[in-house]
């Protein structure tokens, strides 16, 4: 069978979730969207059930997944309903949706609900996505206040530049949300990974983990405190020895300038591996680290192994507890977000 594997360490996102939640104090929702940014949601969700204040997702359907597979925590819909009709499977599952634009507003309250329904009500405080602008926010807090079938409403927002410490944003979006909810009685909710690590007064009610529960800083490099769940995986499936001045791989963009062993590993763009990555992207074989050498194809790449280091047969992980997949995002000009979200082809293992 193709090596490509995703192990899935369950161990670590538990510990984790108690880690950031410690930070951040008060309740923790984990950021479940994107089926888990690619580990897996349903398994994800089962792991942290005895622990997690609550789950948050994209849509309905990511929600309908994980009631249907038995979970009961809370479940937050990140962005509401995209129609109101979706209101139907928020009442029925039991879903907290956020209500961020006037329209999502007014189907709510005209929405027939066969229970009260917890919403969160969000601010733009300064990213211009979505969200009540600030001075439009107490009206809309009044509109559902007065609602008889709303149960509690939960303040929140979400700041644009939180993963650079040195950007002022962050403390005008604080500001701006502080001054806005002046008045407004209920639970509170700012914090996304790099807040909840770096920005003590965005520390709240409730905090939302994401990339931070999967193991990996928000900020670049590694953070001691967290542990990575994910580890992709492969094997050299052939090598050989290659005379100095050899091109190697499409565009005969990488020339060896000494005689060079390289090993070729079950790996590719078609895998979500970046192809932008391409030489000089961090690998491990064994445990020792070495690049990529040459572009990405779709279902290989080539890596460069000096001659202590071991060859055909053996393990070469593109990221995980060698390779920092910030360092790899870093190389393809890109996020781990999105490194994480792409993994497909892969056997996922899980790991209790
Ligand atoms: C995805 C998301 C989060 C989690 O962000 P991380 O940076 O991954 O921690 C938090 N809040 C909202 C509204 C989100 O959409």
């Amino acid at each position: 069978m193709r090596p490509l594997n995703a192990q899935i360490r369950l161990n670590n996102l538990r510990h984790n979730y108690q880690t950031l939640k410690k930070i951040h104090g008060n309740k923790l929702l984990a950021v479940l969207k994107a089926d888990a940014y690619g580990h897996g949601a349903v398994r994800c969700a089962h792991a942290l059930t005895d622990l997690a204040d609550g789950f948050a997702v994209a849509t309905a359907a990511e929600a309908v997944e994980l009631r249907e597979a038995g979970i009961e925590n809370p479940i937050v819909l990140l962005e509401g309903v995209f129609d109101a009709g979706e209101y139907t499977l928020v009442d029925q599952y039991r879903l907290w949706p956020a209500v961020g634009s006037q329209w999502q507003l007014e189907a709510l309250v005209a929405h027939d609900w066969q229970q009260p329904v917890d919403v969160w009500l969000k601010m733009d405080s300064g990213m211009h996505r979505a969200g009540f602008f600030p001075h439009n926010y107490a009206a809309a807090f009044t509109a559902l206040k007065q609602c008889k079938n709303i149960g509690n409403i939960v303040k929140f927002s979400h700041f644009a530049c939180a993963d650079e410490p040195e950007n002022g944003m962050t403390g005008m979006q604080l500001e701006a949300f502080d001054l806005a909810c002046e008045g407004l009685a209920g639970e509170e909710s700012l914090a996304n990974s790099a807040a909840m690590l770096n920005v003590p007064a965005a520390r709240r009610d409730w905090g939302r983990a994401g990339l931070a529960l999967y193991g990996i800083s928000p900020f670049g490099g590694l953070d001691e405190r967290l542990r990575p769940v994910m580890r992709l995986t492969t094997r050299i499936f052939a090598e050989r020895v290659l005379q100095p001045h050899s091109p190697i791989g499409y565009g005969a963009t990488f020339y060896t300038s000494k005689s060079t062993r390289v090993g070729l590993i079950a790996c590719g763009y078609a895998d979500g591996y970046p192809r932008r990555a391409s030489t000089n992207s961090p690998v491990a074989v064994e445990g020792k680290r070495s690049r990529v050498i040459g572009r990405v194809s779709m279902d290989m790449m080539t890596v460069e192994l000096d001659a202590a280091q071991e060859g055909l047969g053996h393990e070469v992980e593109l990221w995980g507890d060698t390779v920092n997949i910030n360092e790899v995002a870093e190389a393809a000009g890109t996020i781990p977000y999105e490194l994480m979200c792409n993994v497909k082809r892969a056997k996922f293992t899980y790991y209790e």
